[in-house]
C-alpha cells in the first residue's frame, strides 16, 4: 500500500528521497563516501517494490562483492522487499550463462580455471619465453586488462600502444602468451574469471532470443559502485538493458580504485551525456564519520590530481564533533602492531565492541605482525571480516560433516555414547581436524580454527535454547541461517587490505604501515598509478565513523635503520609537515611517537593464503607458498573467490 510504502522513506534526507521515488528512467547519483548512496539505492528498490511499482523479480541490483549483495538482500528483506536480485556482475552473468549454455553451446558449461599464473606460466614456456615471478604476475595482469577490454591477442600490441600503456614486456611477447594460454584453456577444456563475463555478452549479442528472454526477466537495474566498472561489465549491463533506459547508477570517482583492472568512472562521469533525460543527484552530507575524519578526508581529496579529481564533492558531515585523528611515528614495524594493539584494548576496555574496530593496509603480508601483537593484548581478531562466514570452506565442510552424522542418527559409532549437542558436535568437528585447543601460531590456521569454534558456540547457545535439540534440528538451523546470513556473533577486531573494506565502515579504523613504499607501493609509477593509491587511501579514512588513526615505523625490524619516511600523501595532513590544509586537523598537539618494541622469538611460519608451515627460506620471506596466490593480487584474487564461493553455492540451480 502507499503509505506502506512512504514509511520506507523515512529516515532519508530530501536528495535521498528523490533517488528513492525517481523510479522510472535513467537515475545517476554522484556522491562521495559516506553519503547514504548505497542506503538510498536499497530504499529505492523497496520503496518501487512496496508500491506496487517494481515487480521484485523483475529487478537486478548489482554490486561490487558478493559480500555487499548479501548485505543488500538482508536489507530489502527487512525493509519488506523479499524476492530481489542482488548480486555482482560475475555472479548474475554466471547464473545466465549456466542456464543458456546447454541450449546455446551444448553441453556442461567448463570449469573455472584453478590456477591463472600457472597456466600463464605454461602458455610463456609454450612461446620459449621465460617469465620471472614478477613478470608473470605483470603478464597475467596484461591479460585479464586485454580480456575486460575486449581486446584480442593480435590487437593487444595496437592497443597498448594507443591506451599509452606501459607493457611489461615486448607487447609482442605478450600478444603470444596471451595467445598461447587462451588455446590452453581450450585444451583443457576451461574457462578464467574474464571468460564468464565475455561469454555472456557473447551469447547475448549473437542470439537475439536468448537476449530476449533475459530482457523479459530483469525490467530495472541498479548498479552500485559504478565509477569502478569495467567496459566488459559496462557492455553486459548494456545487453541487458537493450533500448531500455531504466537504469540507477551510483558511485564516486574519487573511489576508483580498480582501474588497473581496466575499470573507469568514466562511465559515470559520461552518465548524463550518454542519457540526456537522466535525473542527476548529488548528496554532499556525510552521515558516516564525524566533522574531524570528514576534514581529513577532504584535506587528502583537495591534493588529488587528474580527471577522478576534477570532480571531486567535498563532504559536510552531519555527526557530532569526535575526537582528532591519531597520527602516531613508530621506530620499527613491531612496536608499530605493539602500539596499535594496545590502543585497541584501550578503546575496548572503554567500551568499544571488538566489531567495530578494524586494522585496514595496503598488502595482506603486512598483517601478520598485527595478529601476533592483538592475540597479545588478548584480543579476538577476524581476518576475513570481509568474507561472509557461511561461505567460508571449512564452514561448509563442517556443514556436510555434521549433516552426515545427523543423517546416519543414532546409528554413527562415533556418537555412540555422547546426548549433549556441543559434545556431539565438537567429535563430528574432530573428524575434520578440529580440537578443542586453539593450534599454536597464527594465520589462515587460526581463523579456521576461529570459525568452527564460532559454529560450536552456536551449537551450545542453540541447545541452551533447546534443550531437546537433535544433530539434526542443528543441522536445519544452520541452513536456516545460512540463507539469510545470520552469522554467528565472531565479534573480533577486523584485520582487512584497504581494497576489501571498500562500502564499509567501523567506529574505529587504524590505517597502518603509512610509509613511501607501502601507501604508495613501490609499483605505483605513473602519475595515474600514484592517484590510484591516493585514492585508496582517501577509500580507507572514509571507513571511518570516529576514531581514526594513521601511523607508519620508520624502520622494519627493531634496531634496523630508521630509513623509511612516512607516506607523501600525508604532507600537509600531519601536524608539523610544512603547510596544513585548510582547517586541517591542527588543534591537538602533533605526531604522537610510539616506543621501540621488545624482540620476541616467533613461532613457525605459516603460509598466508593456505596455513602450511614453511620451511623454504624464499617462501618463508614471502610468507606464503610459491604456488599460493600472490598478496600483490589481492584485489583480483579477493573478486575470484568471491565468485567461486557464488558458483559453489549455486550450481545445479536451473533458474536464471
Ligand atoms: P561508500 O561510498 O563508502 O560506499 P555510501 O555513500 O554508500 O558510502 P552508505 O553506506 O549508504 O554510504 O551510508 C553511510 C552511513 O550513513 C550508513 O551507516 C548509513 O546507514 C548512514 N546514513 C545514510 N543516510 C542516512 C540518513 N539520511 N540518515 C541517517 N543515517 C544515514
Ligand atoms: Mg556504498
Amino acid at each position: 500500500s502507499p503509505s506502506s510504502a512512504d514509511a520506507v522513506l523515512d529516515g532519508l534526507d530530501p536528495e535521498q528521497r528523490e533517488v528513492a521515488t525517481a523510479l522510472h528512467g535513467p537515475v545517476c547519483v554522484l556522491a562521495g563516501a559516506g553519503t547514504g548512496k548505497t542506503r538510498a539505492i536499497t530504499h529505492r528498490i523497496a520503496y518501487g517494490v512496496r508500491a506496487g511499482i517494481l515487480q521484485p523479480a523483475s529487478v537486478l541490483a548489482v554490486t561490487f562483492t558478493s559480500r555487499a549483495a548479501g548485505e543488500m538482500r538482508g536489507r530489502l528483506r527487512q525493509l519488506g522487499a523479499d524476492g530481489v536480485q542482488a548480486r555482482t556482475f560475475h555472479s548474475a552473468a554466471l547464473r545466465q550463462l549456466q542456464y543458456f549454455w546447454p541450449r546455446a553451446v551444448g553441453g556442461e558449461l567448463p570449469r573455472l580455471v584453478e590456477r591463472k599464473v600457472q597456466l600463464v606460466a605454461e602458455a610463456g614456456a609454450r612461446c620459449r619465453i621465460r617469465l620471472d615471478r614478477t613478470e608473470l604476475r605483470d603478464v597475467t595482469g596484461e591479460i585479464e586488462w586485454a580480456k575486460v577490454t575486449q581486446t584480442v591477442p593480435e590487437d593487444y600490441p595496437a592497443c597498448v600502444a594507443k591506451a599509452g600503456r606501459d607493457a611489461p614486456r615486448d607487447p609482442a611477447e605478450i600478444s603470444r602468451i596471451y595467445a598461447a594460454y587462451e588455446q590452453l584453456k581450450r585444451d583443457r577444456g576451461v574457462i578464467d574469471f574474464e571468460d564468464v563475463l565475455l561469454l555472456t555478452v557473447g551469447i547475448l549479442q549473437d542470439r537475439p532470443d536468448i537476449a530476449e528472454r533475459i530482457r523479459g526477466q530483469y525490467q530495472h537495474f541498479v548498479v552500485d559502485e559504478y565509477q569502478d566498472v569495467s567496459p566488459l561489465q559496462q557492455r553486459l549491463l548494456e545487453l541487458w538493458l537493450g533500448d531500455r533506459d531504466s537504469l540507477c547508477v551510483v558511485g564516486d570517482a574519487s573511489q576508483t580504485i580498480y582501474s588497473f583492472t581496466g575499470a573507469s568512472p568514466d562511465h559515470l562521469l559520461g552518465f548524463r551525456t550518454a542519457h540526456p533525460n537522466a535525473t542527476v543527484v548529488k548528496l554532499v552530507r556525510d552521515y558516516r564519520s564525524t566533522p574531524q575524519v570528514v576534514n581529513l578526508a577532504n584535506g587528502l581529496l583537495a591534493q588529488a590530481r587528474g580527471r577522478a579529481a576534477e570532480h571531486r564533492l567535498e563532504l559536510v558531515s552531519q555527526r557530532d564533533p569526535g575526537p582528532e585523528p591519531h597520527f602516531t611515528e613508530f621506530p620499527d614495524e613491531p612496536a608499530e602492531a605493539e602500539g596499535t594493539a594496545r590502543r585497541i584494548r584501550e578503546l575496548i576496555d572503554a567500551g568499544v565492541s571488538p566489531g567495530e574496530i578494524a586494522i585496514l593496509y595496503r598488502i595482506n603480508a603486512q598483517s601478520e605482525v598485527y595478529e601476533q601483537a592483538l592475540a597479545d593484548q588478548g584480543v579476538p581478531y577476524q581476518l576475513r571480516g570481509a568474507e561472509r562466514f557461511f561461505d567460508r570452506p571449512e564452514v561448509r565442510e563442517a556443514g556436510v560433516a555434521l549433516k552426515g552424522a545427523a543423517r546416519a542418527g543414532g546409528n554413527d559409532p562415533l556418537l555412540d555414547d555422547v546426548e549433549d549437542l556441543p559434545s556431539q558436535v565438537r567429535a563430528v568437528l574432530g573428524t575434520t581436524g578440529w580440537t578443542a585447543e586453539p593450534p599454536a601460531g597464527s594465520g589462515a590456521v587460526r581463523e579456521r580454527w576461529e570459525s568452527l569454534a564460532a559454529l560450536v558456540r552456536l551449537a551450545e547457545d542453540f541447545a541452551r535454547g533447546r534443550p531437546e535439540a537433535t544433530l539434526a534440528d542443528l543441522v536445519t538451523e544452520l541452513g536456516e541461517r545460512a540463507n539469510v546470513q545470520h552469522a554467528p556473533a565472531v565479534d573480533g577486531v577486523t584485520l582487512a587490505s584497504l581494497h576489501s573494506a571498500k562500502g564499509l565502515e567501523w567506529d574505529a579504523v587504524f590505517l597502518v604501515g603509512l610509509t613511501e613504499g607501502m601507501m604508495p607501493l613501490t609499483h605505483a609509477k605513473t602519475d595515474e598509478q600514484i592517484e590510484e593509491e591516493r585514492r585508496l587511501l582517501y577509500v580507507g579514512v572514509t571507513r571511518a565513523r570516529k576514531h581514526l588513526t594513521l601511523s607508519w615505523a620508520l624502520s622494519r625490524a627493531p634496531g634496523g635503520r630508521a630509513g623509511r619516511r612516512p607516506s607523501r600523501f600525508l604532507d600537509g595532513l600531519r601536524p608539523g609537515s610544512g603547510a596544513s590544509h585548510r582547517g586541517g586537523p591542527g588543534g591537538q598537539g602533533g605526531v604522537e611517537r610510539g616506543g621501540g618494541s621488545r624482540r620476541r622469538k616467533r613461532g613457525p611460519v605459516l603460509c598466508r593464503v593456505c596455513g602450511r608451515t614453511l620451511t623454504d627460506a624464499g617462501e618463508m620471506k614471502l610468507m606464503r607458498c610459491e604456488g599460493c596466490p600472490s598478496d600483490l593480487d589481492e584485489a583480483l584474487y579477493e573478486r575470484l573467490r568471491d565468485w567461486r564461493m557464488q558458483e559453489a553455492k549455486e550450481l545445479g540451480q536451473p533458474a536464471y
